[in-house]
């Protein structure tokens, strides 16, 4: 049996989801990819493990530099993405630092949107800072303000496909002109869309992203994070000595020269993922596999449920707006129509939107509208839900919920909350793959409530 995807056969989305990366077991015939619970693996003889320790037999050696059950998904997803390469990471905050460490030293700088997940704002603005790595953070709605943030040692741009909990979309292919004039790379978090709804490489991004942790995994039950390389990018162009020189951190190796398309996943892989730890262990990737086999089906069930709950809210007199880039009147709808997939909907063939909405929440009749009121209106709201779960995830098959002002940016005061487009009156829903009938009936009771 041959391995997924092939030279024969232009798969489709659903086939390589179930396929890519994996063949029956060799030794036993199990169809399943199998758990390999194990640190290390034996060597066939003196010169086998000489020639792997020097890169020059590709074979497993160590579970924190490689690992065939992760090896099937960095493959799995290095085919959903159309990518040359994955590594796999332990969450979504290691992929993104394992993604920039690769290519990035102190003294050097990101351009990044404003309005990326909180975490990630954190991890840039003041983690990568500590370490002598400054950013500078940018409205992504005029993909000109990149442009205008770029510097001589703007190392990396870097955006969300969809943001979070905004719900904007980047115009992806404009902002890697912007990196490609400086001759630096464009890295993309896909997590919200997944590769099912968009292919960041197809409009000129570099390096895509991932938190697994989302849609990819899909139940909410695992952590993870995946980095995917393009194999586009000219490593060579003057601006990455590190990629081209002999590597200091592993036995001389001049990553790009050697590795070529798959490169930077290379030095990710040895200088990044080896030496700092953050990495995925088998049993994680096998959940993550297994979420991967039906992310075609939950991605447009999420996408159509989605829409419909946007269309009730939309008439419902409790909500006073619905933020959803699925909506013909959303302002990013443009965007969606030019870089998402498009699936059937109950309206019609329409550009998958994701299952993250936003909604703002009316005060009670005669109550004053005060950031206050607003503030309490969201909290009876939370409160009033019966099965939507109140948490801080996404994209799991349970419909999520949460009340931003009051929990994720709690401490955030009135001016950082309106950067962060966070307003008191603002519900985040993560519409899951339930019946959208109980899903309408619960919001609805508990916005009567609220
Ligand atoms: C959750 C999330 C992350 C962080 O991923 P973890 O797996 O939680 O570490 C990064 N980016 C986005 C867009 C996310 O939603």
């Amino acid at each position: 049996m041959n391995k997924l995807p092939s030279k024969d056969r232009d798969y489709g989305f659903g086939t390589l989801a179930i396929h890519a990366g994996a063949t029956p077991d060799p030794v036993t015939g199990a169809r399943a990819t199998p758990i390999h619970q194990t640190t290390s693996f034996v060597f066939d003889s003196a010169d086998h493990a000489a020639s792997l320790f020097n890169l020059q037999t590709f074979g497993n050696v160590y579970s924190r530099i490689g690992n065939p059950t992760v090896s099937v998904l960095e493959e799995r997803v290095a085919a959903l993405e159309g990518g040359r390469a994955a590594l796999a990471c332990a969450s979504g905050m290691a992929a993104q630092m394992t993604a920039l460490l690769a290519i990035l030293k102190a003294g050097d700088h990101i351009v990044a949107a404003s309005t990326l997940y909180g975490g990630t704002v954190g991890q840039l603005g003041v983690g990568f800072e500590r370490l002598g790595i400054h950013t500078t953070f940018v409205d992504p709605a005029d993909p000109e303000n990149f442009r205008r943030a770029m510097q001589p040692n703007t190392r990396a741009v870097y955006g969300e496909t969809i943001g979070n909990p905004l719900v904007n979309v980047l115009d992806i292919a404009a902002v890697a002109q912007v990196a490609h004039d400086h001759g630096v790379p464009l890295v993309i978090d896909n997590t919200v869309a997944s590769p099912y709804l968009c292919r960041p490489f197809d409009h000129g991004a570099d390096i895509v992203v991932h938190s697994a942790t989302k849609y990819l995994g899909g139940h909410g039950t695992t952590m993870a994070g995946m980095v995917v390389e393009s194999g586009k990018f000219n490593w060579a162009n003057g601006n990455f000595p590190d990629m081209v020189e002999p590597s200091r951190a592993y036995h001389g190796v001049k990553f790009y020269e050697t590795f070529g398309d798959f490169g930077y996943t290379m030095k990710a892989r040895m200088e990044v993922n080896r030496t700092f730890g953050a990495v995925l262990s088998p049993l994680n990737a096998w959940l993550i596999l297994q979420g991967i086999e039906t992310l075609h089906l939950r991605m447009q069930a999420h996408c159509r449920n989605t829409l419909q709950v946007a269309r009730f809210l939309q008439q419902h007199p409790k909500v006073a707006w619905v933020n959803y880039p699925g909506l013909p009147a959303s302002p990013y709808f443009g965007l969606a129509q030019q870089q998402f997939r498009h699936i059937d909907t109950p309206e019609g063939k329409l550009p998958g939107g994701s299952g993250i909405l936003t909604f703002g929440i009316r005060p009670r009749a005669g109550e004053e509208a005060t950031p206050g009121a607003a503030q309490a209106a969201g909290e009876r709201f939370i409160d009033a839900c019966q099965f939507l779960s109140h948490l801080a995830n996404i994209g799991d098959a349970k419909t999520l919920v949460i009340h931003p002002a009051s929990t994720t940016h709690r401490q955030l005061n009135e001016e950082e909350l309106q950067r962060a487009g966070v307003s008191a009156d603002m519900v985040r829903l993560s519409v899951g793959i339930e019946d959208v009938e109980d899903i309408i009936w619960d919001l609805d009771q508990a916005l009567n409530q609220a």
